[in-house]
């Protein structure tokens, strides 16, 4: 069924222009919207009163990690990292290979109602369960879609834990995007021998796909590239025609030369910058500086909250980034350009945000970015509509039991924990 959205103010996501129409919102994949002056006779479609709200296309993550969900509030490591390096090793590392079928399922639902509620309906997955691979990306789909949340997921493949489990990460892509839309992930430079990376690359072709990968978050990334095979980590990646695609991510980029920020802004691939996680992990700062268009945001699996990653953005790019109040937007808003340009589906104008934002001072297409920077937030998400179908009303969930969800995820949680211990 239709929805019809009545006497809102939509925000065009491109033009930014403000106008108040009732907006038709056809279901179904890929649908369209349009606008009526006047409200239809037949009653062919589910009515919302959205008087004194605006509408405007949801939001989508460019850089998700659904493993980490059940981390929140974790005991400390067996050892207190002292670098990046240690940082993967003592947690995430540690909690990846724990995590098993029932975990995985947990995190993904957990993510995906944490996303909605925040008005993401996209989410770009980048996925690590080392002793559960095999169908973990089957998994998170229908985790993602029981909720209501599209998907763009690809599975984190490694050498860390050796060839074999490469082997499986390798074949678990392979399968998954027999029959999804995906991508092929690759956990970083430091941890894919030569060998995997041309496998990856490889599989990324033959499937019209493109590849995710985290490129220099920390420098170490580039000291392993440099001592190992004589070049950096974008060169290494562009010899190995990783770079071709413009469906391939690169996640973070921050610790880059001349020469490699050159290859990035004349190569068609896409950087996403996460600057929370930056931040936690006292890696550096992102700068956009020469790397030319292409960039979106993430998360890393911080949180879901994709207004308070661009918020965070601009806070921190005042002091070390290009960033300015229309770039941090376009930003926000360039993992729509990348779905749509590369064909992706699941993110068009029938993926909306309602949102409930009372502001002191008048707000219109000339001051958009500074209510966007300084007004917006997730908890004024107070209807999310995904491929056309209301999927949270009132901020309430519609296809799932949230409390439910919730203590599912603590008791799994409680068994990853004790794992995690062991
Ligand atoms: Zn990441």
């Amino acid at each position: 069924m239709s929805i019809l959205l009545t006497n809102g103010t939509y925000i065009h996501p491109e033009t930014l222009e403000f106008t108040t129409f009732h907006i038709l919102v056809k279901e179904g994949v890929n649908g369209e919207i349009s606008f009526l002056k006047e409200i239809p006779h037949d009653n062919n479609y589910q009515i919302i009163d959205c008087t004194g709200k605006y509408i405007t296309q949801s939001f989508v993550c460019g850089h998700h990690h659904v493993y980490s969900a059940l981390s929140r509030g974790m005991g400390a490591p067996k050892k207190n990292p002292e670098n990046f390096n240690e940082i993967l090793e003592y947690v995430w590392w540690t909690l990846d290979k724990c995590l098993d079928a029932k975990m995985i399922e947990a995190s993904a639902l957990y993510t995906a109602m944490a996303c909605i509620k925040n008005g993401v309906t996209f989410v770009i997955d980048h996925h690590a369960s080392p002793n559960a691979i095999k169908g973990s990306l089957e998994i998170i789909a229908n985790a993602f879609e029981k909720v209501g949340a599209s998907h763009l997921l690809c599975y984190e493949i490694t050498d860390r834990d050796g060839i074999d489990k490469a082997e499986q990460g390798l074949i678990e892509t392979a399968e998954y995007l027999g029959n999804h839309q995906g991508l092929v992930g690759l956990h970083a430079s430091f941890t894919v021998s030569d060998d995997t990376l041309k496998k990856a690359v490889d599989l990324a072709k033959q499937s019209g796909s493109g590849i995710h990968i985290h490129v220099a978050e920390a420098e170490s990334d580039q000291d392993h590239c440099a001592s190992t095979y004589g070049m950096r980590v974008i060169e290494r990646l562009q010899k190995f025609g990783a770079l071709e695609s413009s469906k391939t991510i690169l996640g973070h980029c921050l610790h880059l030369s001349e020469n490699e920020k050159k290859i990035i802004r004349n190569c068609p691939a896409w950087v996403v910058q996460n600057t929370e996680s930056n931040l936690n992990n006292k890696v550096g700062y992102f700068n956009a500086q020469d790397l030319g268009d292409n960039i979106m945001m993430g998360t890393d699996g911080m949180h879901s909250d994709m207004i308070r990653s661009a918020q965070a953005a601009f806070f921190v790019g005042q002091n070390f980034d290009t960033i300015g109040y229309d770039s941090v937007y376009q930003r926000f808003r360039n993992a729509d350009k990348y779905l749509q340009k590369n064909g992706f589906s699941g993110h068009c104008p029938n993926n909306l945000v309602v949102l409930d934002y009372d502001t002191p001072t008048p707000f219109n297409n000339g001051n958009f970015y500074g209510h966007f920077v300084f007004g917006l937030e997730s908890q004024q998400v107070q209807h999310v509509i995904s491929n056309g179908r209301l999927i949270v009303e009132n901020r309430k969930i519609l296809a799932i039991d949230e409390e439910k969800i919730l203590a599912d995820a603590r008791i799994q949680a409680e068994r990853l924990w004790v794992e995690m211990r062991k």
